[in-house]
């Protein structure tokens, strides 16, 4: 039937016919995780299976909440001895855990009293002096967490905190696309907060074009990726900051020094399978700074990254050379292909 009706229509009018037949588009627009989230997907069953992600997410945003008092996460930083938790919440301490340790300490979610008191947890900024930052770090070294996977349980010594922020938008976007692709959608992308992840193609057949911000314009992109079933995750300074005596302080910190990073990046992106995973790597990437990210990417499989250092030039892993290219008015920036 569907495919008579497309007949007499490609009779009256080419445009009506792509329109009419074409799948039908799909958007949920929230604020969850203290961000606004973008779902866009297309066809049959994409109404439906939206509903359930929309779902999915709230209850990630419950349950992995620094702020929340009925989360797994304030439980655990505010409970004594083992606290039972949910999956979810295992999955990601243990994950978070691997990547604290192959990242060299980079990605840390005890990070959190630093982040406080800074004061990016309240919005009353401070620059946090040296003898400060020292003792906040000695609440920070994960190895004291104890993780027990049978149990379903996290103990964490009395004074440290976790925070799932580096890394929970991508998990959640991971369950998303998970929800999406049970229920038969093959088409579908959604913006968590900047973190991108696609479903397939778009609905035409192409790739999806994701662009990477610039971070010094908020307004624009500097360039432009082709991709297919992929998270493209960007970590940057331009995300929350503040400045004091012209220097700027961003909420993305040195676990070596209690610092905001300066490690000479503006902004990382990793590109991968994994949201989860590509959201906890931007994060460590822009901590070790480009030569240590190239390193670290050289060790592994997993994931692709580009990288903008603060004089402009643009760090980019082989694996994505043929889907990069610069977006228009960004042709004379410098771009270095970083090989294997
Ligand atoms: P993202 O936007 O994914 O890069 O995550 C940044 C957030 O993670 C910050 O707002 C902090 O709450 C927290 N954070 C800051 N520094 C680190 C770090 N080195 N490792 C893990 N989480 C961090
Ligand atoms: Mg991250």
């Amino acid at each position: 039937m569907r495919r008579v009706g497309c007949l007499l229509l490609a009779l009256a009018a080419a445009a009506a016919l792509l329109t009419g037949c074409a799948p039908e588009e799909h958007e949920e627009i929230i604020f969850a995780m203290d961000t606004v989230m973008q779902l866009q997907a297309w066809g049959d069953g994409a109404e439906d299976a939206l509903t359930r992600a929309v779902q999915r997410i709230n209850e990630l945003d419950r349950t992995l909440s620094v702020v929340n008092e009925n989360s797994d996460i304030w439980a655990i930083n505010h409970g004594q001895g083992a606290v039972e938790v949910s999956p979810d919440t295992l999955h990601l301490v243990e994950l978070a855990l691997e990547l604290w340790r192959d990242t060299g300490g980079a990605l840390n979610i005890a990070m959190y009293p630093v982040v406080r008191a800074w004061g990016f947890t309240t919005g009353e900024y401070r620059v946090v002096p040296e003898p400060e930052r020292a003792e906040l770090l000695e609440y920070t070294d994960l190895g004291r967490l104890e993780l027990d996977e049978a149990a379903g349980t996290v103990t964490l010594p009395e004074g440290m905190e976790l925070d799932l922020g580096s890394l929970g938008k991508g998990y959640a976007g991971d369950q998303v696309m998970d929800i999406l692709r049970g229920s038969g959608v093959t088409s579908a992308i959604v913006n968590l907060g900047g973190n991108v992840q696609a479903l397939g193609s778009q609905s035409d057949g192409s790739p999806w074009r994701v662009g990477i911000q610039d971070p010094e314009d908020e307004s624009a992109y500097l360039a432009v990726l082709e991709i297919s079933d992929l998270a493209v995750v960007t970590s940057g300074g331009y995300q929350r900051y503040f400045e004091e005596d012209g220097q700027t302080y961003w909420h993305i910190m040195d676990p070596a020094t209690g610092a905001p990073a300066d490690s000479g990046l503006i902004s990382a992106t990793a590109v991968g399978a994994s949201g989860a995973l590509c959201d906890g790597l931007s994060t460590a990437l822009f901590v070790m700074g480009a030569d240590a990210a190239a390193d670290f990417w050289r060790g592994r499989e997993d994931f692709e990254f580009v990288l903008v250092d603060q004089a402009g030039t643009i760090w980019v892993s082989e694996g994505l050379e043929d889907s990069f290219s610069l977006a228009q008015g960004y042709e004379d920036r410098t771009v270095e292909v970083v090989r294997r």
